[in-house]
């Protein structure tokens, strides 16, 4: 029976380390060779089209088409210099994966066979598309997709075993112009902060063109043995163990987290560090996490478009690699029960074009208002649009992970350290604002606020939005996530928050109000109406849990009533106003969001029915034979009852874990198929929500058991404790 499980330990106990080659040359001279940066657009286009094209990125604007063929051209041939046979359109469908269709670079005319690539190929492809989701918006009829050039994020080579190849960075649209993808709402959003916080950071700093939306993603993953990840059909079914009991040892020793890393790890980290650096992906942060065989990297901050494509880019890169190092790379939020799961912890800020952090607290009194009024802001955004923060990291897998006692809860609050509620709580309370001259809010004791912050070292590992001294970490973000939506929603939720701020105080300051007291005024209100998101302490005890109650806050702990958050009137009216989406985009996007809980929970149920039946029952059977035998045996000696007692308690024990097994089991399948008949999706995922996945730690808990039971020589499921100590 458990051949696979045997012969997949035999092959992870003759692993050789993989031999790696590390390059001579330092990294700065290899960083970013494979993308096409200013550096090379500059060696390979001419200083005009050069210049269009830099123009063209540093506005925003659209590629004027006249200069198509000649960057085509330029793109072509740095491309080819490196060795590239073939390019691509490349995006970010809403699978949350990635998407590429690629063509060859050679065109036969006539005779002839010619490297060729116009600038229409560059510019848009119509990919024959018509198996994405789309949630409805494209009939069958007009199945045609466009991928259209995102400038603002560069062209790369992808490096594969199977070549190289040119990627050009694009969003995908319908025909009737209908977003399809997860880049086109965040390059929407993107502009939107951009206008908004450059409109009110012109009150302090008239000299701010551009304000820049900044992510710094935390990525977090697990690695297992990828010959042990074949032996066990759940995890290459769904990307996660469905059965398994807890090792003797998981990580109540908490000495794994920063500890060294298993040389074999670190090759592969090494590995895909080498080959993100190529790509330009900044890299720079790796840790064993707290879990057995968890890890995280992160790289250095970046524009918020651009993080969100690379970190698309280094989960392709880190499964690649991890292939050559014969290890799977789990990007799953809980593949594991009993131990943490992974998240994507978003860094998040505000800098502008000068330089400046808009969330960094400043030296003088002036700065300090400003980063007083970008804060609460935030803080007030936070609050207004909890719920679509929490309908953007929806996910069946996330669902396990929020509020395991080892992730943020999901009831979404914000921490700000000790100082900053002391500073908040004052500003909120002191209403004598005293008029001095430019030391109008000394008396609220802003002009202190940088002596104070400066040891602000307050770390809150358990809130799910944490302000950490200069910037936002939104932490309740999945690992497995395109970040692209919760980037959608928070850039949107504050934009519109800032907006809606300067009209407050341009019509104080029209009324004759002096700014500063006007901004002070409104930002004292937004503290008064947006305190109930605060949240200091422990966020993953019961008391938080009943206070949030008492305040109010909602506490959605599964994806199908999160999502629903999309479709308020609230919801729609932000989204629609701001032009991040239209209606039927928002309910496409939102069905499709349904559909893929569906699916995910659907083929996770159809795994735990599968190995219960076809696996788990029928190995149980076997060794409780083999206990009859035994128990036939010893009385047939004439032993007495006492010689066979451990035997027959154990056959009964494992004949009651089987009946419960086995109906379960078909209860969960008659669940599914009343499930299934359920329209629209929404109800559809309701039902695979509340129906459905209660069978699975029903029938977990009795496999789990049995795991325990039978003979470990028969058990056909790599264990945890094979799974999770890699060396
Ligand atoms: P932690 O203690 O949470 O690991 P780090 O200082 O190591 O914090 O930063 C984590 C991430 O935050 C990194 O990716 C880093 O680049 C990013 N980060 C730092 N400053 C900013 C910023 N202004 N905007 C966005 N991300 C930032
Ligand atoms: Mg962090």
């Amino acid at each position: 029976m458990a051949i696979l499980r045997f012969k997949a330990l035999e092959i992870v106990n003759n692993r050789k380390p993989v031999e790696l080659s590390i390059p001579a040359e330092r990294v700065t001279s290899y960083f970013g060779m494979y993308v096409f940066d200013k550096k090379k657009m500059k060696e390979f286009l001419s200083p005009e089209i050069f210049k269009a094209l830099i123009r063209t990125i540093e506005t925003n604007q659209k590629l004027d088409p006249s200069l198509a063929d000649s960057v085509a051209l330029g793109m072509k041939n740095w491309s080819i210099s490196l060795g590239a046979t073939h390019f691509t359109h490349w995006f970010q469908p809403l699978t949350g994966a990635t998407a590429e269709k690629h063509d060859a670079f050679f065109d036969i005319d006539g005779d002839e066979v010619l490297e060729s690539f116009k600038g229409s190929a560059l510019v848009q492809q119509e990919p024959d598309a018509s198996s994405f989701p789309n949630g409805g918006i494209r009939n069958t009829f007009e199945a045609r997709g466009y991928t259209a050039w995102d400038p603002t994020s560069p062209a790369f080579i992808m490096d594969t075993q199977g070549g190289k190849t040119l990627c050009i960075p694009t969003v995908f649209v319908s025909y009737t112009g209908e977003a399809l993808d997860n880049k086109t709402p965040l390059l929407k959003a993107l502009n939107l902060i951009d206008d908004a916080a450059t409109a009110v950071v012109q009150y302090f700093d008239k000299d701010v063109k551009r304000v820049v939306a900044t992510l710094g993603p935390e990525q977090e993953y697990f690695l297992v043995d990828s010959a042990l990840y074949n032996s066990r059909p759940d995890l290459v079914m769904s990307n996660r163990t469905v059965f398994g009991h807890a090792p003797a040892r998981g990580q109540q020793l908490e000495d794994h987290y920063f500890a060294s890393i298993p040389p074999r790890v670190q090759a592969f980290m090494l590995d895909f560090e080498m080959e993100a650096w190529r790509l330009g992906i900044p890299v720079r942060t790796r840790h064993n996490e707290v879990a057995p065989a968890q890890f995280e990297c992160a790289p250095t901050f970046t524009e918020v478009n651009l993080a969100v494509d690379q970190n698309s880019l280094l989960m392709d890169v880190m499964e690649r690699v991890a292939e050559k190092h014969s290890l799977r790379v789990l990007l799953h939020e809980k593949p594991f029960a009993g131990i943490n799961g992974s998240g994507k912890h978003n860094n998040w800020s505000l800098g502008t074009d000068n330089g400046k952090n808009l969330l960094s607290p400043g030296k003088k009194p002036k700065e300090n208002l400003q980063f007083l009024t970008f804060f609460v802001n935030t803080i007030k955004a936070v609050h207004e649009y909890a719920d679509l923060l929490r309908a953007s990291i929806a996910s069946a897998g996330n669902d396990h992970r929020l509020g395991a006692n080892e992730a943020p809860p999901a009831i979404i609050s914000v921490f700000i350290g000790s100082q900053l509620t002391t500073l908040l709580d004052s500003l909120e309370k002191n209403s004598d604002l005293i008029e001095k001259g430019e030391n109008l809010y000394l008396k609220l004791g802003i002009d202190k606020l940088p002596e104070i912050l400066l040891d602000n070292t307050d770390r809150n590992r358990t809130s799910p939005f944490a302000f950490t001294g200069n910037k936002f970490e939104f932490r309740a973000v999945g690992s497995a996530a395109n970040i692209s939506a919760p980037m959608v929603v928070l850039n949107t939720i504050v934009a519109h928050q800032l907006k809606l701020f300067k009209a407050e105080v341009d019509v104080e300051i029209e009324k004759g109000v002096k700014k500063e007291v006007a901004i002070i005024t409104i930002l004292r209100r937004y503290i008064k109406e947006s305190k109930t998101v605060l949240f200091e302490g422990n966020g993953y005890s019961q008391e938080w849990v009943d206070e949030a109650a008492k305040r109010g806050l909602a506490n959605v702990t599964t994806t199908p009533p999160a999502l629903k958050a999309y479709l308020t009137p609230k919801s729609r009216r932000l989204f629609v106003e701001n032009g991040i989406f239209n209606e039927r985009e928002l309910e496409a996007r939102t069905e499709i969001y349904f559909e893929e809980y569906v699916k995910k929970v659907q083929i996770e149920s159809r795994v735990i029915g599968d190995l219960a039946i076809n696996h788990i029952i029928p190995t149980a059977v076997n060794y409780q034979n083999k206990l009859i035998v035994n128990a036939k045996g010893l009385k047939d000696l004439g032993l007495g009852e006492d010689s066979y007692k451990a035997s027959l308690e154990s056959i009964k024990e494992i004949s009651e874990r089987l009946n419960i097994i086995k109906s379960k089991s078909e209860e969960m399948v008659e669940e599914r198929k009343l499930a299934n008949n359920l329209e629209p999706s929404e109800e559809k995922a309701v039902a695979y929500c509340e129906k459905v996945k209660p069978y699975f730690d029903l029938i977990r808990y009795q496999v789990d058991k049995l795991e325990l039971l039978v003979d470990d020589e028969d058990w056909p499921l790599s264990k945890y404790r094979e799974l999770l100590f890699l060396r």
